[in-house]
């Protein structure tokens, strides 16, 4: 399988007035093409900024203070403007955090569909466009009478179908996901949900699907990147997460909070504490003021990414339970 995204040891970091926020840290993985990988983590922990980089559309006083993002094998930091604005939404495509309230509010749905084709492909045709974007509504499920109308008139659902069809306009191989249903009610996620996974089965794109949701995300996708104050701390493939009886403690912590309906009471565990301030991250695991099994050695040491059976796990825990 072809890689489709390869991140080698990134961090972003954003300037500010009491110093460097350290929102993604030294981070690898890689995707490979027609396979679908989630991102979870609580909010805060630089899921966001790590799909902007992967963009190359952070914001003013965003740093990639180290390592290289490759997607479909080019450096995304090496390419010119011009290469880049090419390679974005042909290549590679982003559906933003709450990108269906992003819509253009004076254009209709027609001309933003429009917009991209024509300003992607100066040599098509405005009737070779319209006709994309009529072909492109029926794969998300759209009357295509609804070109016409302007993004108020549109539900919530159908809004966030017009945006992933924008993302989707140039069959990109790498299509970034960002709380694509967060908004929604839920039996509007769920339908959303499915014609994702209907696309996806079609087009073989890669997705990565960024969510804090963990039931959403382990039933998407195949293969789990779980963040914690910028970094990876575990990455799974979704049915160990689901049935493993060991985790990292952070992951453990975040299987506890999903609600256990029973017959009598829901149940919600969250984990004690809050995530840490960036700018002074704690010494060693950064998680350890959170953690119920923290050593004197977690204090100090930051744990290495370890890779036990199929997963990599960055806790001292685990290197010990490895000897
Ligand atoms: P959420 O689930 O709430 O969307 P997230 O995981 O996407 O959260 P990010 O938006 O990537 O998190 O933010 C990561 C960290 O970077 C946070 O601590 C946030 O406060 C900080 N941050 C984001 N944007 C800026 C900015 N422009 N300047 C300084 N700090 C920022
Ligand atoms: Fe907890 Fe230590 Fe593992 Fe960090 S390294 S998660 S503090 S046990
Ligand atoms: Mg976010």
């Amino acid at each position: 399988k072809q890689p489709v995204l390869e991140l080698q040891h990134v961090s972003v970091g954003y300037d500010s007035p009491a110093g460097m926020v350290q929102a993604v840290n030294d981070v690898s993985l890689t995707i490979y093409e027609n396979t679908i990988v989630g991102l979870i983590g609580e909010s805060g922990s630089g899921k966001s900024t790590l799909g902007n980089a992967i963009m190359h559309l952070m914001k003013n006083n965003a740093v990639l203070t180290s390592g290289t993002i490759k997607v479909m094998g080019k450096d995304v930091y090496s390419l010119t403007k011009n290469e880049l604005r090419k390679f974005r939404w042909s290549q590679m495509a982003m559906v933003f955090q709450s990108a269906m309230n992003a819509l253009n509010p004076v254009l209709t749905v027609e001309d933003q569909i429009l917009d991209v084709f024509l300003s992607h492909d100066k040599s098509m045709s405005k009737k070779e466009a319209k006709k994309r974007a009529r072909e492109l509504m029926d794969v998300v499920s759209i009357d295509p009478r609804y070109l016409k109308s302007y993004p108020h008139e549109l539900s919530g659902g159908m809004r966030q179908r017009v945006v992933i069809a924008i993302a989707i306009a140039l069959d990109p191989k790498l299509v970034i996901m960002d709380e694509p249903t967060t908004a929604l009610d839920v039996v509007v996620q769920r339908s959303i949900l499915d014609k994702i996974k209907e696309i996806q089965k079609v087009k073989k794109f890669a997705i990565l699907f960024i969510s804090h949701d963990f039931s959403l995300v382990s039933e998407l996708a195949s293969k789990v990147a779980i963040m914690y104050a910028g970094r990876f701390i575990e990455v799974t493939d979704s049915h160990s997460l689901m049935n493993a009886k060991e985790h990292h403690p952070y992951t453990e912590g975040l299987i506890r909070a999903i609600p256990h309906l029973t017959a009598e009471e829901v149940t919600i565990e969250g984990i004690p504490g809050n995530p840490p301030n960036l700018v002074e991250l704690p010494t060693g695991c950064a998680y350890h003021p959170r953690c119920r099994y923290a050593n004197e050695l977690c204090k100090k040491k930051r744990p290495e990414m370890r890779h036990v059976d199929t997963r990599d796990i960055e806790c001292h825990l685990y290197e010990t339970v490895q000897k």
